[in-house]
């Protein structure tokens, strides 16, 4: 058996322990709502689901308003009452229980002086759909950086939303038979990656990033933008992660319909596998992939980043400092990279895992292996095709032998193919050794140097 797998499942075990006996932290969750909006115009704009409506909100959008003051209250409201108690025993669950501690050891490294009380406290807004003007479901809606906001006159950075997608209402993600297939846990942690993610980035970080992006939609498989992928890839990243290294999380029965939210928890497979390297090959079909995605569109697709953020966090070494190793990074010690190095989208954030003193050089050559070093090498990413051509040939030709197993033409074919394909894999070995030992030796070697090109179109 291998030894870092023994090692894995013993810091694994001794987290749950430790999580479970020491560091366990319960979320506070302080439901609350808008009390106050102050535009531009200075005006006052009373909100759906806010104080002058009662208990039956309305979804209505305020479109065109350009959001400056935010003031939340307490939302005492008994409306969604089932779905506040449904969503506070979510909270109460081990698993959950570790999500939040993410969220409270990352607070205290970007906020010294917070509380204890402070830092488990998450505020959430229920089903109040005036920000969702693209009713993208539950979201993390940061005000860092672009919005004063406050809640009984402290600063608010995030409030947790809970609002209903266009696809699926957000009763149906926490109805009885998702909370026990664990799928709105699944959902949760992506949202609250995200607010670490804004806790530790500065105001103007966050602001630059905002302004690089472009794309109105985001979806594991979508192309999006270099900044849209930072933020996206992570979280798709942290969910890969925790619904493999959690036993028993997100594995919901196979008996069970997935619906409109279980299908979620389908993304993580390709994640896991670098499907995401591939274009889609057919717009039906998620799980059928063809050709490599161009260096340019891999540092803007939220799939492909979010597997080196899978792989980082339970594959790649990290040494301790008693000499152990671990397989995958500690959270906390991406957590610490984002903060030190300021990421506002995929090439800064590379740039600043690549630089960790601990560990970043492995995880660059990781990087180079799983994207077919196609950032770095001159001709890589020409090859690589080439290569995944001659594969996706192959497995057609195969599907038809297996019909006409003796047919003289499509055997020739497929070992002409076989013989190409040997050739060119040879020549890859070749070239691999000599990109990876530039990598090594020459300190001036950017392993990202074509994004750098790229960095313009992208952003
Ligand atoms: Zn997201």
């Amino acid at each position: 058996m291998n030894l870092r797998i023994i090692f894995r499942v013993a810091t694994v075990l001794q987290c749950f322990f430790m999580i479970n006996t020491v560091f366990a932290a319960e979320a506070n969750l302080v439901f609350v709502r808008l009390s106050r909006i102050v535009n531009p115009a200075g005006g006052f704009a009373g909100m759906p689901g806010g104080g002058n409506l009662g208990d039956d909100p309305t979804c209505k959008l305020l479109s065109g308003l350009s959001l400056k003051k935010l003031k939340f209250e307490n939302d005492e409201s008994h409306h969604r009452k089932k779905l506040k108690s449904r969503v506070t025993e979510v909270f109460r669950s081990e698993f959950m229980s570790e999500v939040v501690d993410r969220v409270v050891e990352t607070r205290k490294l970007a906020y010294p002086k917070i509380t204890d009380q402070d830092a488990r406290t998450i505020h959430v807004v229920i089903n109040d759909c005036t920000f969702d003007a693209i009713k993208t479901g539950p979201a993390v809606f940061t005000m860092k950086g672009t919005i004063k906001s406050t809640f009984k006159g402290k600063p608010l950075n995030w409030v947790l939303m809970l609002n209903d997608a266009g696809w699926a209402q957000i009763d149906e993600l926490f109805s009885k038979k998702n909370v026990k297939g664990r799928i709105p846990d699944d959902v949760l942690a992506h949202e609250l990656t995200h607010a670490i993610t804004a806790d530790v980035l500065l105001p103007a970080t966050i602001v630059s990033s905002n302004k690089q992006k472009h794309s109105t939609r985001h979806d594991v498989g979508l192309i999006s933008d270099a900044s849209m992928a930072f933020w996206e890839g992570l979280a798709e990243g942290v969910e890969a992660t925790i619904g493999e290294t959690l036993d028993g999380a997100f594995s919901y029965p196979y008996s069970m319909d997935p619906g409109n939210y279980g299908l979620l928890l389908e993304r993580q497979r390709p994640v896991r596998n670098n499907a995401f390297i591939y274009y889609p090959n057919n717009r039906d079909n998620q799980n059928n992939f063809g050709e490599l995605k161009s260096p340019r569109d891999l540092l803007a697709s939220e799939g492909f980043i979010a597997t080196y953020i899978y792989r980082l966090l339970t594959k790649l070494p990290y040494s301790l400092s008693n000499g152990a190793v671990l397989s995958g990074w500690p959270f906390m010690e991406l957590v610490a990279t984002i903060k030190e190095t300021q990421p506002s989208n995929t090439i800064e954030l590379l740039r600043g895992i690549f630089s960790r003193e601990k560990g970043g050089h492995e995880a660059m050559l990781d990087f180079m292996e799983i994207s077919y070093f196609s950032t770095y090498g001159e001709d890589a990413y020409e090859f690589s095709n080439e290569m995944r051509n001659i594969d996706l040939e192959l497995q057609e030709l195969t599907s038809k032998l297996r019909v006409k197993p003796d047919n003289p033409i499509l055997m020739e074919r497929y070992k002409n193919l076989l013989a190409r394909q040997q050739g060119l894999e040879n020549q890859w070995s070749e070239k691999k050794r000599g990109w990876i030992e530039e990598l090594n030796t020459d300190e001036s070697a950017d392993p990202l140097r074509f994004a750098k090109k790229l960095a313009r179109p992208l952003q």
